[in-house]
């Protein structure tokens, strides 16, 4: 993959129910389960993607706080080039079709969240590529 510039999905995958401190948004209770986060990068989705799968760094946006947990990791990434009003639009495509965590990593939009509880990310194939990771 040669793209510097696009809208991902992570799919996260929380092993047991868990109660996480994300920063700002203070302590947040996640089921055991899927949950797929939106971000995008406009420049170095790569980079991007390999910072997120890092568990130890500084916690800057909120997912950082939720994938530092030892019970939570990457499972899968899907990614397509985009402009970065697309990942609001993809945001709110998942808001309609799963349950969203309200206000997780969308502080600078309007959007419910970036970050929904899903049953399973096959419908995530439909939309976008898939990573290896
Ligand atoms: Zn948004």
């Amino acid at each position: 993959m040669s793209m510097v510039k696009g809208v991902y999905v992570l799919v996260v995958s929380v092993g047991k129910d868990i109660k996480v401190n994300i920063g700002a948004l203070g302590s947040i209770g996640f089921e055991k389960g899927l949950y797929a986060y939106v971000g995008s990068a406009q420049n170095g989705l790569e980079k991007r993607v390999e910072r997120h799968l890092r568990r130890a760094k500084r916690k800057f946006w909120h997912i950082d706080y939720l994938l530092e947990n030892e019970f939570v990791n990457v499972v899968k990434v899907f990614y397509k080039e985009a402009e970065k009003s697309d990942e609001c639009r993809v945001a709110s495509e998942l808001s309609e079709r799963a349950v969203p965590v309200v206000n997780f990593g969308c502080s600078d939009c309007d959007c419910v969240s970036h970050l929904v509880k899903i049953d399973d990310y096959g419908f995530l194939r439909n939309l976008m590529s898939g990573m290896r990771l």
